[in-house]
C-alpha cells in the first residue's frame, strides 16, 4: 500500500512515500522536506531511491504557501520523467503526523470534521504545531481527495497514565476548567520502541514493561508498564522534563516571576528563552550533541557541566522509573543521540550498576544501524538501542485504519 506521511510544520512540510506491507516489508520510494515556506527564498529537497539508485533534486523558488509546496511535492512524485509514482490517485492513504488532540483521541483516527474540530480545539496547548498539522490535513485533503487521511497523534500513546501520573498537584479547576494537564509527546516514538522491545525480547507487547530514552533534538523518557505508557517525563507542552538541545525541561515555576522581574522580558520571551535559549545551548552555546562532547573532549569547561547536566538529569529519571515500574525488561536508546552517542550512553549508565544497569563498553562504542544490545553479559537489565521510525509507524497506523 502507498502511504504518504506528512509533516507539516508552521514553514516547512517533510514528507515521506512509503509502499508498505507491515513493519519488516516496506520501501521508501521517495521523501523530502519543503523548507521556508511563505520566506522570500523557498526549498525542497527531494530524495528518490528507484531499484536501489538514489538522487536528490534540490529545488529553491519562492514557495508563498503550504499549497503552493504540496503542488511542488505532488509534480516532483508524478515527474514524467524522474518521478515515482505516475498520478496522485495512486497514494492509498496520507498519514499525518499530529502534536496533540488532548484526552480526545487515545489512538490514530480517521480525519473527518469532528477531527479537525478536535485538532483546532487544542490549537492554545500546541499553538506552533497543531495549527500547521491541521493545513497540513486540508491541503491534503484538496490534493489526494480519494485517499483516506488519517491523524497520529504525537499524545495519544501516553494516554494510559494515571491520574497520579498526569495531574499536576494545583488547583483541580485548571484541569476541569482549562484542561492544564501533563500529556507527553514523542508517543508515535515511545509505541515504535515499545512493540519494537517486545519483537526484540520475544515477548507479548501486552507483558514487556521498559523504559523508553527518546534522545534527539527534543528528549523525553517514558515509563512502560506491560506494553503501557504510565509515565513520561514532558508535559502539558513539550518543555517539561528531560534536558535538551535548547529546551530546560524541569524547572521550579517561580523562577519565571523572577527572571521576568530581575531582566524585564514579557512572559512571551520568557518562555521562548526557556525553549530556544536554554538547555545545553544555554549552558555551553552549542545545541548539537556531537559538538557539545567534542568541546567537552577538548577541555571546554561549560561543554563538561551541560553534558553532566543532561545525563544527570536522565539518571534520576531512570532512577524514578525503576522505582514505579513493577518489572523492568529493558532500557531502550533512541533517536539521535541515544542511537548514535555512545559516550553518552556511557554517562548514562556510570554509576548505575546498583540498580543493575551494566553496560559492556565494547558492545556500546560498537557503531551500528540496527537494534542491538550493550549490557554486559548476565546483567540483569537489558540495555539496548533500538533505531526508532516514527514516519513507519504513521505508516503502520494509517494502514491499520484503511485496512480496518
Ligand atoms: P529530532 O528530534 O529533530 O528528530 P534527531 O533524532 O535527529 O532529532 O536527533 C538530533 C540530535 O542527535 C542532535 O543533537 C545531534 O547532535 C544528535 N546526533 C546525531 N548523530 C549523532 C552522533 N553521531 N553523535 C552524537 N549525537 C548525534
Amino acid at each position: 500500500m502507498k502511504i504518504l506521511i506528512l509533516n507539516a510544520g508552521s514553514s516547512s512540510i517533510k514528507y515521506q512515500l512509503m509502499d508498505l506491507e507491515d513493519v519488516h516489508h516496506f520501501t521508501l520510494p521517495a521523501f523530502g522536506l519543503v523548507e521556508k515556506i511563505g520566506e522570500s527564498m523557498g526549498r525542497i529537497t527531494h530524495k528518490t531511491c528507484v531499484n536501489g539508485l538514489n538522487s536528490t533534486i534540490v529545488e529553491e523558488s519562492p514557495i508563498p504557501t503550504h499549497t503552493e509546496g504540496m503542488a511542488r511535492v505532488v509534480a516532483l512524485l508524478t515527474d514524467a520523467d524522474k518521478g515515482v509514482i505516475r498520478e496522485a490517485s495512486e497514494i492509498q492513504g496520507v498519514g499525518h503526523r499530529v502534536l496533540s488532540c488532548g484526552e480526545v483521541y487515545t489512538d490514530p483516527v480517521l480525519i473527518d470534521d469532528q477531527v479537525k474540530a478536535a485538532i483546532r480545539e487544542f490549537f492554545p496547548l500546541g499553538p506552533l504545531h497543531n495549527p500547521p498539522n491541521l493545513m497540513g490535513i486540508e491541503v491534503a485533503q484538496r490534493f489526494f481527495p480519494n485517499a483516506p487521511q488519517v491523524a497520529v497523534f504525537d499524545t495519544a500513546f501516553h494516554q494510559t497514565m494515571p491520574p497520579k501520573a498526569f495531574l499536576y498537584a494545583v488547583p483541580y479547576a485548571w484541569y476541569t476548567d482549562y484542561r492544564l494537564r501533563r500529556y507527553g509527546f514523542h508517543g508515535t516514538s515511545h509505541k515504535f520502541i515499545t512493540a519494537a522491545t517486545a519483537e526484540y525480547l520475544g515477548k507479548p507487547v501486552e507483558q514487556t514493561s521498559l523504559i523508553s530514552i527518546h534522545l534527539g533534538n527534543g528528549c523525553s523518557i517514558t515509563a512502560v508498564r506491560n506494553g503501557k505508557s504510565v509515565d513520561t517525563s514532558m508535559g502539558v507542552t513539550p518543555l517539561e522534563g528531560l534536558v535538551m538541545g535548547t529546551r530546560s525541561g524541569d524547572l521550579d515555576p517561580a523562577a519565571i516571576e523572577y527572571i521576568m522581574e530581575q531582566t524585564g522580558m514579557n512572559i512571551h520571551d520568557t518562555t521562548n528563552a526557556l525553549n530556544k535559549q536554554s538547555g545545553l545551548k544555554g549552558i555551553c552555546e552549542v545545541n548539537d550533541m556531537r559538538d557539545v562532547v567534542e568541546a567537552a573532549a577538548g577541555g571546554d569547561q561549560m561543554a563538561e557541566i551541560a553534558l553532566q547536566m543532561f545525563t544527570y538529569r536522565i539518571q534520576k529519571y531512570i532512577g524514578a522509573y525503576m522505582a514505579v515500574l513493577p518489572k523492568l525488561d529493558a532500557i531502550v536508546f533512541t533517536a539521535g543521540i541515544g542511537q548514535n552517542s555512545f559516550p553518552v550512553r556511557a554517562r548514562i549508565c556510570d554509576g548505575l550498576e546498583h540498580l543493575g544497569i551494566r553496560l559492556d563498553i565494547q558492545k556500546n562504542m560498537a557503531s551500528a544501524d540496527n537494534t542491538r544490545e550493550i549490557q554486559q553479559d548476565g546483567a540483569p537489565i537489558q540495555l539496548l538501542v533500538i533505531p526508532t521510525n516514527e514516519e513507519l509507524q504513521i505508516a503502520l497506523e494509517t494502514k491499520q485504519i484503511i485496512d480496518g
